[in-house]
């Protein structure tokens, strides 16, 4: 089977300058591309992210996932952070954030999750936008109208989540479904990134910087630069083929029937 969408992805991982320990972790491999912001005293935060990731690793190699693979892994990750609290580890919690490759009826999709304050974004057209939604109080301010979103950035509270996986929370992930397009962006990060590094910026830097290991590298860069009081992780993932309609793969493959490719396609560019 051929796969609907392929990824070419980077990512990198820093533990900022404040923290002695990374408690991110993130696992940047087909088709799964997500970030976990571990939390929790003594080295919790760290096995909390470290379970969840090793879950999902399960998964790598497999050409597209299905909404219920992803419930299933999460549940069982759930279920790991779980034992790790009632076995001395504190309270352990983590954040989730990603995509996974998706297929239907041979067309390419993205898969996004989210439970936390890590977040999803996708850069497209040169427009940033953020997919995902944070489980958190000012998230939750923010909607009530009650705070607004550069005040949010400096508030107190902007650290408190309103959901995890573990640390005492059974909120449910938010999941988005979305046809993929050639030339897509996603990144995937830790708020180690967001919270010291402005989405104008991001814009620029993910613009700038066609390489998405280099992309990667330039914006943990700019993170650490602002400030670096939190581990940061970003993943950068490009949609580098895409199947325009069932059986057929976007611009790598030569045995489409000219008549249905894009004219940019057939004329040998790529936008
Ligand atoms: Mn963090």
């Amino acid at each position: 089977m051929r796969p609907g969408l392929v990824v070419s992805a980077g990512a990198a991982t820093h533990a900022g300058l404040r923290r002695a320990l990374n408690e991110d972790a993130y696992l940047a491999s087909t088709p799964v591309f997500v970030v976990a912001d571990g939390m929790g005293g003594h080295e919790a935060g760290d096995r909390a992210s470290a379970a969840v990731i090793a879950e999902f690793a399960q998964c790598v190699g497999r050409p597209a996932l299905e909404l219920d693979d992803v419930r299933g892994a999460l549940e069982v990750a759930r279920g790991r952070v779980e034992e790790l609290s009632t076995s001395g580890s504190g309270r352990a919690g983590t954040t989730l954030s990603g995509v996974v490759i998706a297929s239907v009826d041979g067309m390419g999709y993205w898969l996004a999750v989210n439970i936390g304050d890590s977040r999803t974004y996708r850069l497209a057209d040169h427009e940033l936008e953020q997919i995902t939604v944070d489980h958190s109080v000012v998230q939750e301010l923010i909607d009530a109208g009650e705070l607004s979103p550069q005040d949010a950035l400096h508030d107190r509270r902007r650290n408190i989540i309103t959901r995890a996986i573990g640390a005492s929370s059974t909120g449910d992930a938010d999941y988005w479904m979305f046809p993929a397009e050639l030339g897509d962006r996603m990144l995937v990060c830790s708020d180690g990134l967001t919270s010291e590094v402005s989405d104008a910026r991001i814009r620029e830097i993910l613009t700038a910087t066609p390489d998405p290991q280099r992309a990667a590298d330039a914006l943990i860069d700019e993170a650490v630069e602002a400030g670096g009081r939190d581990n940061i992780t970003v993943i950068v993932a490009d949609a580098v083929s895409v199947a325009s309609r069932p059986g057929t793969l976007f611009e790598t493959d030569d045995d489409i029937d000219m008549d249905t490719r894009p004219r940019e396609a057939a004329a040998g560019g790529v936008r």
